[in-house]
C-alpha cells in the first residue's frame, strides 16, 4: 500500500530527529559520564593524599609521639568515605588501624562500596588497592601511612544521583524535542502537502475539462507556487485551445459550408435542366472548387511548414535589405489605398545582420506586411521601424487601421484565427499568415507579439537573437 505524501514526510522528519536526538543523548551521556568518573578518581587520589599529609602533620617532633585522639577522629572520618588507614611509625609499629579498631564496619564499607559499584559499573572492575606513603617531616622520615580506597574510582551516593539526575534531564529532553519534532513535521508536512493535494485537484480536473475554475492558493515554497501558477497557466491555455478547437470547426464549416452549397445547387439546376451549363456558370462552380481546394492547400501549407521549421541551416540574412524588398513588392498594392510605408533602423543605413533562412524570414515580415497593408483603411501610415540592440533586432510593424479587439488579441497568432470583424470583411485571407510568422519565429529562437486598440490601429513585433542559440 502506498502511504501519503503527509505521512512520508511526518515519519521522515520524526525519523531524522530521533536518530539526531538519539545520537546527541548517548555521546553527551558517555562524554560527560567520562569527565565525571576522571574528575571523581582525581578527587578521591587528591583525597586520599590529603589524608596523608594530614597524618603527618599529626606527629609531634620534639616528644616523638602522635596525637592519637585527633588521628582516631581523622580515621573514622575517613572510613565512613570508603578510605581504610593503617598508620605506622618509621619501624613499622603499626599506631593506629581502622581495622583493629572496628573491623565489622571496616567490612561493612567496603562490602557495600564493592556491591554497589559491581552492580552499578561492573565495567570498571575495581577492587579495594592500598596505596602507601611515606610520612615526613623536615625531611625526616617520621612514619608510614597505609590507605586504602576502591580503585581506580567509586561513586558515592550523591555521585550516584547527580548521574542519574543528567540521564534523567538528557531522557526528558529528547522526549520533549522529539514530541516537539513530531508535532512541527507533521504541521511543515501539512503545509507542502495542502498545495500539492489542491494541485492535484486542480489536474484531475482539468483532465475532465473542466476549466475556469480559478485556482487560489498560496503555496509555502516557490518551487510549489511555481507548479500551481503553471497548472493555472496550463489551465487557461487549455481552455484558450479546447475554445479555439471549437471556432476552429465552426469556422472551417462556414468557410466549407458556402462554396460547396454553390457549387451544388448550380450543379443541381443544370442536371434538372434548369440551368443552361455555361461557360460563365460552369466558372463559376470552379471559382468555388478553388476556394475549397485553396483551403485544404493552407491546411497542408501549415503542416507542412511546421514540420519544416524544425530543421533548417542558419546563415546571415541582412534585415535591413529584406525589409526594403518586401516593402518594395507591396508597392502597387499601398498605391491602390493611397498608404505611405516609411522604414526607419536606428542604427542608420547599414546591414542588420541575424541568423536566420532569408526564404522563412521573408515570409514573416511578408505576412506583417501584408496584414498591415490589408487592414489599413485608405491614406493610412504604415511605420517600419528596426531597432538593435547588443543581443537582438527588434522589428516593428505599425499600421493605423481596424486594430484588434482586447479579447481577440491573444488569439491572432493562432492557426485559422480570424477576428470576428475580419471575418466579415472580403480582405481577410484563412487566417494561417500569423500563425506560419509565429512558428518560423520560434524555430529561430525569437518572439513575436502584437499591441493593439481597436480602431485605432495595430503594432506587430518580432525579436531575433543577433547570435545563434545553441
Ligand atoms: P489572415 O490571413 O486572415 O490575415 P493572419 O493569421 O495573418 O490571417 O491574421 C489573423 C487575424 O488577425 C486576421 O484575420 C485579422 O483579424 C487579425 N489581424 C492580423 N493583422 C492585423 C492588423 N495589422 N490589423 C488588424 N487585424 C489584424
Amino acid at each position: 500500500m502506498k502511504h501519503t505524501l503527509r505521512t512520508q514526510l511526518s515519519l521522515g522528519f520524526s525519523l531524522i530527529v530521533f536518530v539526531t536526538i538519539g545520537l546527541i543523548s548517548l555521546t553527551a551521556n558517555l562524554m560527560i559520564n567520562r569527565r565525571f568518573e576522571k574528575y571523581v578518581e582525581a578527587q578521591q587520589k587528591a583525597f586520599s593524599d590529603n589524608l596523608a599529609a594530614g597524618l603527618g602533620d599529626q606527629y609531634n617532633t620534639y616528644t616523638g609521639e602522635w596525637n592519637l585522639d585527633y588521628i582516631h577522629g581523622f580515621g573514622m572520618y575517613a572510613l565512613e568515605d570508603g578510605y581504610i588507614l593503617t598508620l605506622y611509625d618509621k619501624e613499622e609499629q603499626v599506631i593506629w588501624d581502622a581495622q583493629n579498631h572496628d573491623m565489622t564496619l571496616c567490612h561493612q564499607i567496603m562490602n557495600r562500596i564493592s556491591l554497589r559499584m559491581e552492580e552499578e559499573k561492573p565495567e570498571t572492575k575495581g577492587n579495594f588497592v592500598t596505596f602507601r606513603y611515606e610520612l615526613k617531616k623536615m625531611g625526616t622520615l617520621i612514619g608510614y601511612a597505609d590507605i586504602s580506597y576502591y580503585s581506580p574510582y567509586y561513586f558515592n551516593e550523591n555521585d550516584f544521583l547527580f548521574i542519574d539526575s543528567l540521564n534523567q534531564i538528557l531522557l526528558i529532553t529528547g522526549i520533549l524535542s522529539l514530541a516537539g519534532a513530531v508535532a512541527a513535521g507533521t504541521l511543515f508536512a501539512k503545509r507542502i502537502t495542502r498545495p500539492i493535494a489542491k494541485a492535484t485537484e486542480l489536474a484531475r480536473k482539468i483532465s475532465e475539462g473542466n476549466y475556469g475554475m480559478g485556482f487560489e492558493c498560496r503555496a509555502g515554497s516557490r518551487e510549489l507556487q511555481e507548479l500551481i501558477q503553471s497548472l493555472s497557466q496550463m489551465e487557461t491555455s487549455l481552455e484558450n485551445q479546447e475554445r479555439l478547437r471549437r471556432r476552429l470547426t465552426t469556422d472551417m464549416a462556414h468557410e466549407l459550408r458556402t462554396p460547396l452549397a454553390n457549387v451544388s445547387s448550380h450543379l443541381e439546376a443544370i442536371l434538372e435542366g434548369v440551368w443552361e451549363p455555361t461557360e460563365k456558370r460552369l466558372q463559376g462552380c470552379y471559382d468555388e472548387l478553388m476556394r475549397i481546394s485553396g483551403i485544404v492547400t493552407d491546411l497542408e501549407k501549415m503542416r507542412q511548414i511546421e514540420g519544416e521549421n524544425l530543421i533548417f541551416d542558419k546563415e546571415p540574412v541582412d534585415l535591413f535589405k529584406l525589409v526594403r524588398a518586401v516593402r518594395g513588392a507591396f508597392e502597387p498594392e499601398l498605391l491602390k489605398k493611397r498608404l505611405t510605408c516609411s522604414i526607419c533602423c536606428t542604427s542608420g543605413d547599414v546591414p542588420v545582420p541575424v541568423p536566420g533562412n532569408e526564404k522563412r524570414l521573408h515570409q514573416v515580415v511578408f505576412n506583417l506586411l501584408s496584414n498591415a497593408v490589408k487592414y489599413s483603411n485608405e491614406d493610412g501610415h504604415i511605420f517600419i521601424k528596426l531597432e538593435t540592440s547588443h543581443s537582438h533586432v527588434l522589428l516593428t510593424v505599425e499600421d493605423q487601421g481596424t486594430g484588434i479587439s482586447k479579447e481577440e488579441l491573444p488569439f491572432v497568432f493562432e492557426r485559422f484565427y480570424r477576428t470576428d470583424s475580419s471575418r466579415t470583411r472580403k480582405t481577410g485571407g484563412a487566417g494561417i499568415g500569423l500563425a506560419i510568422a509565429k512558428s518560423i519565429v520560434l524555430a529561430h529562437g525569437g518572439k513575436i507579439w502584437a499591441e493593439s486598440e481597436e480602431g485605432k490601429g495595430s503594432r506587430f513585433f518580432l525579436s531575433l537573437p543577433r547570435e545563434i542559440n545553441k
